[in-house]
């Protein structure tokens, strides 16, 4: 049998025992079938260690653990006591922060500039979510002076929980948090190519005071493990992060099991504008965030860039000099801003797309190709005069890959922006509030920033409209997912 923990020396020169088992009832076991799978590191495209891999009989068991955890004090007793396990959590998480940056950088190849950005926000969004636990108030419902009406926010039962490779911890606290604060109990799966962080946050969770089978951490891949989850018959809600294509696979998986409820945070071709009137030297640094941020693997990237015909030659030039000046390459030297794109697939589907552009005649204005001859490294590809046909368009990428079109008037770009199945988010850049206003009001997307891109806050809701998703994830709205209202209606 492959250990259930495994000696890993980071980058860094840190040494740390990563746990590899199923996270089950507060204990790493390994699978009923004792399969495992391998674990690459993205930079080096070498193998980090093996992960046990969950079955549908080891989501079996995560179920059961998290049923019984859930009928009892967790669900029922003061919710200040799950605050309190939550606020620990984020404590150790703090303290043990270097390590989870390397982590995160070894298996998904993000800059340790960027997994300390998410590790920051991890802690901030498990304080803020421990925070609210105790103040999920419900109402007393006047219907006159015979009855008493009491409204309530109930916990859900058992929560599945399927997570993406791009922001493995970040998505993980995004889930867990607001589930645990609401009083439900969770199993989650990793993606198969991500599983380490969560691994070793379990650790961390258990640490924290959360009681034994509360959260329930089961790797594996989407066929066998995420199908075991949204079929589930005594899962009652399946929260999932990914493609578009997975959501509406998952959606349907959970009608027709019990008619879980949903929430999907799907994928995006999110507009980023440039108006004539914006501050040139920031329009293009938020432009440059927009699409080469964590190697532009972000459900929101800006990845439809529409230029306006004043500034157009001036901002394509600047942002072409931006895009040459990333500097792509091991994700633990600080001086790259770009690191590795986390699978060969992933690489496979960008390099794909470069082709499609440029038969679709496009023009490639920078990139296109791998950097490096080992890892999973893009050059910032940048294809200019792009059309609404061009599949370069329509299609989430998913990687360093941003397109440009021009154009003239403001409903123009309101058009072109919103000409696409996805409404995740966009961008506007405008020195001029009644344009940034007049703007943010038509466009059909979840989230709208103004001289701003990629700008996340625990108090503020993030989701889609149309194809990107339902539900609203942080945000007071997050606790609306996992709670259900119950009405009880007293004869005086
Ligand atoms: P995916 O959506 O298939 O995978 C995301 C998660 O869903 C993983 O944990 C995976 O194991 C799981 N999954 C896959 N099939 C499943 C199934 N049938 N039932 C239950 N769970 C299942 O994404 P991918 O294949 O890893 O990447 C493909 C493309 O998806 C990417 O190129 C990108 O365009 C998009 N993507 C988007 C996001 C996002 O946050 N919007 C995240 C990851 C990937």
């Amino acid at each position: 049998q492959y250990p259930l923990s495994k000696t890993i020396t980071l980058p860094t020169g840190e040494s740390y025992e990563q746990p590899t088992g199923l996270f089950i009832n507060n204990q790493f076991v390994p699978g009923k079938q004792h399969k495992t799978f391998e674990v690459l590191n993205p930079s080096t495209e070498e193998v980090i260690c093996q992960v046990h891999e969950a079955r549908a009989e080891d989501v079996d068991l995560a179920v059961d653990a998290a049923e019984k955890a859930f009928e009892g004090d967790w669900s029922l007793g003061d919710p200040a006591v799950r605050g309190r396990a939550l606020t620990n959590l984020a404590d150790l998480m703090e303290a043990h922060k270097d390590t989870l940056i390397a982590i995160e950088s070894l298996d998904n190849g993000k800059t340790l500039a960027n997994a300390t950005g998410d590790v920051a926000l991890v802690v901030n969004y498990l304080r803020y979510c421990g925070g609210y636990a105790d103040k999920l108030d419900g109402k007393v419902v006047n219907t006159g002076s015979d009855y008493l009406n009491i409204v309530k926010r109930e916990p859900l039962g058992v929560c599945g929980q399927i997570i993406p490779w791009n922001f493995p911890l970040l998505m993980w606290s995004w889930k867990v948090g607001p589930a645990l604060a609401s009083g439900n109990t969770v199993v989650l799966k990793t993606a198969e190519s991500t599983p380490l962080s969560a691994l070793y946050a379990a650790n961390l969770a258990k640490e924290a005071g959360i009681p034994a089978g509360v959260l329930n951490i089961v790797s594996g891949f989407g066929k066998i493990t995420g199908e075991a989850i949204s079929t589930h018959p005594r899962i009652r809600k399946v929260a999932f992060t990914g493609s578009t294509r997975t959501g509406k696979h998952i959606m349907a998986a959970a009608a027709q099991s019990n008619v879980k409820k949903v929430t999907l945070e799907l994928g995006g071709k999110s507009a980023n504008i440039v108006f004539n009137d914006c501050d040139v030297k920031k329009t293009v640094e938020n432009l440059v965030t927009g699409i080469f941020y964590n190697s532009g693997e972000v459900c929101c990237a800006g990845s439809r860039i529409f230029i306006q015909d004043g500034v157009y030659n001036e901002v394509l030039a600047e942002f072409k000099a931006a895009a040459e000046a990333v500097k792509v390459g091991n994700p633990f030297d600080p001086s790259n801003y770009q690191g590795a794109q986390t699978s060969q697939q992933q690489v496979d589907k960008i390099l794909g797309f470069v082709d499609i552009g440029k038969k679709e005649g496009a023009t490639l204005i920078t990139g296109g190709e791998r950097s490096g001859d080992k890892g999973y490294f893009i050059k910032p590809t940048l294809f200019a005069d792009v059309t609404p046909k061009m599949k370069i368009w329509t299609d989430e990428i998913f990687g360093p890959f941003g397109v440009i079109a021009k154009f003239k008037t403001v409903d123009e770009a309101i058009a072109l922006a919103n000409d696409s199945e996805y409404g995740l988010a966009a961008g506007i850049h405008t020195l001029n509030l009644n344009t940034a206003k007049y703007v943010a009001d038509r466009i059909k997307a979840g989230t709208v920033w103004i001289n701003t891109y990629n700008d996340f806050h625990n108090a503020v809701p993030f989701g889609g409209y149309k194809q990107s998703g339902i539900g609203r994830e942080m945000g007071e709205s997050a606790f609306d997912n996992y709670t259900q209202v119950k009405a009880i209606r007293i004869k005086i």
